[in-house]
């Protein structure tokens, strides 16, 4: 099945099931932004979960940090996002719609969808200018040109103006990183794809802080591998994934290599950045002491030096990644002796917002109560959903459809020996255990959060 159809399924999926609304849409909608819903929030919170268990739980050498969105504006300046935070613009004359100059081949004509803008022959495209991509809004009570502030493009910033907070309240000594999770505004000028492309998004970012004069490249390549093996341990297939290299014209000036990680979307989409890794150099330190002032030096209490440490950064969309993990686990499924094929959602255990159905095989002797309590008990410990209307194969249906990967069904045998049948979502293998061992069964087929 191609992408587009795809994405298109999942966004009425998303929508129909309460993964993913979009926002204010009885006001006919916002452009480009999105509200997660039940079981959207569990979804996009257990990926984040796993990324802070394992960039700051699971390590020794990395702090937390949730630094907040509006920020001194010399910040902006000093980070370089007043002057160059653009991207090229081009309208058309002809139908005045706006495009990304360098994204052209991503775009759709809006009068001729099957061709890109500047390709119909009545397209009339200006020259590119460039557009800075910053929410600019007023603080305080004045709206004047002295009170303008940004919402902030991206998390790293608050990360390096609190580098020496950090180190010196936590005590870490370099190498060591700060990482942290939090919302980053974009004004897009070609936002869309769902939620690959949005103007409100939540980004996942560590600063890894290295010895200039010590072994850089190597924990640049640490971190290369390290980031490749989180993605591929959501479930991402490994031929979805894939290194691509900044080429010279890519690469930012200061920096002094990056690489991206790319998932394969699919369709006309394909394959597209998800995470960054860049070797910033000592760059955006260096940028702050000068517009600040204030010293960012590192002290080596070891060998008596001072200096600004060179950064590893990581950075990757919690959004973006969200939609790689829901694309990739998209699947349409003949069931063998039914008519009706069924849709499951092939998610990581660890990731599934419901992690056990549990199902009342019919609604006398007993089983409902049985089912109840069992729901209760497990609750506390792990999402569960209580189904007890349908027959039961629509309920295992409605399971698969949102990814649940266990399904306990109570029925006659569950009311003389307390046994319930436990169904595997993707290899529909039915074994019955005791419902006394349902939580630890479950909870060890979730597997660790790491
Ligand atoms: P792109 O080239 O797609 O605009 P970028 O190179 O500007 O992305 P970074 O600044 O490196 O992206 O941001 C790191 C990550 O943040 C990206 O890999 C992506 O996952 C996420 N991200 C960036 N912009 C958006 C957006 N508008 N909507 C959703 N996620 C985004």
């Amino acid at each position: 099945m191609s992408s587009p159809d795809v994405m298109e399924k999942l966004v009425s999926l998303c929508k129909r099931r309460g993964f993913i609304f979009q926002s204010s849409e009885i006001y006919g909608g916002a452009g480009s932004v999105w509200d997660y819903g039940p079981l959207g929030v569990e979804l996009k919170k257990n990926l984040k979960d796993r990324w802070w268990h394992a960039m700051v739980r699971a390590r020794g050498d990395i702090e937390g940090l949730d630094a907040a969105i509006l920020m001194h504006p010399r910040v902006w300046e000093a980070s370089g996002h007043v002057a160059g935070f653009t991207d090229p613009m081009v309208d058309c004359k002809a139908c005045k719609a706006r495009f990304r100059a360098d994204k052209l081949e991503d775009a759709q004509c809006p009068r001729k969808p099957s061709k890109h803008p500047g390709e119909h022959g009545d397209c009339e495209l200006t020259e590119p200018r460039n557009f800075n991509l910053m929410f600019k809004t007023f603080m305080g009570p004045l709206e004047e040109s002295a009170s303008v502030v940004y919402l902030r493009p991206e998390t790293a910033q608050g990360i390096y103006v609190n580098f020496l907070n950090v180190q010196q309240a936590s005590r870490q000594k370099v190498p060591f990183g700060i990482a942290q999770i939090g919302k980053a505004f974009r004004n897009e000028i070609t936002p869309g794809n769902f939620i690959f492309r949005t103007r409100e998004f939540e980004q996942m970012e560590m600063q890894f802080f290295v010895d200039p004069d010590g072994d850089h490249m190597q924990w640049f390549e640490f971190w290369k591998g390290q980031r490749m093996a989180w993605h591929q341990s959501l479930g991402l297939q490994q031929d979805r994934l894939l290194f691509h290299q900044h080429t010279p014209q890519e690469l930012a000036h200061y920096a002094r290599a990056a690489f991206d990680i790319q998932f394969d979307f699919g369709g006309t989409l394909g394959f597209q950045e998800i995470e960054g890794v860049h070797h910033r150099g000592d760059f955006d330190l260096t940028r702050h002491q000068e517009y600040s002032s204030k010293r960012l030096e590192y002290v080596d209490q070891v060998s008596n030096r001072r200096y600004v440490p060179f950064v590893i950064e990581t950075s990757v969309g919690a959004d973006r990644t969200t939609l790689a993990v829901l694309v990739n686990g998209y699947r349409e499924e003949a069931v063998a002796g039914e008519q009706e094929g069924r849709v499951v959602l092939g998610l990581h255990p660890s990731l599934a917002p419901i992690k056990a159905g549990v199902f009342p095989l019919t609604k006398k002797d007993g089983m409902p109560e049985f089912a109840e309590k069992l729901s209760n008990e497990l609750r506390p410990h792990f999402p569960v959903f209580l189904d007890e209307s349908g027959a039961i194969g629509r309920r295992y249906r409605r399971q698969d459809e949102v990814g649940t990967p266990f399904c306990l069904t109570i029925d006659q045998q569950t009311m003389t020996d307390g046994t319930v049948t436990v169904r595997d979502r993707d290899t529909l293998a039915q074994e019955r255990i005791a419902a006394s061992s349902a939580r630890e069964y479950i909870a060890a087929r979730i597997g660790h959060l790491a």
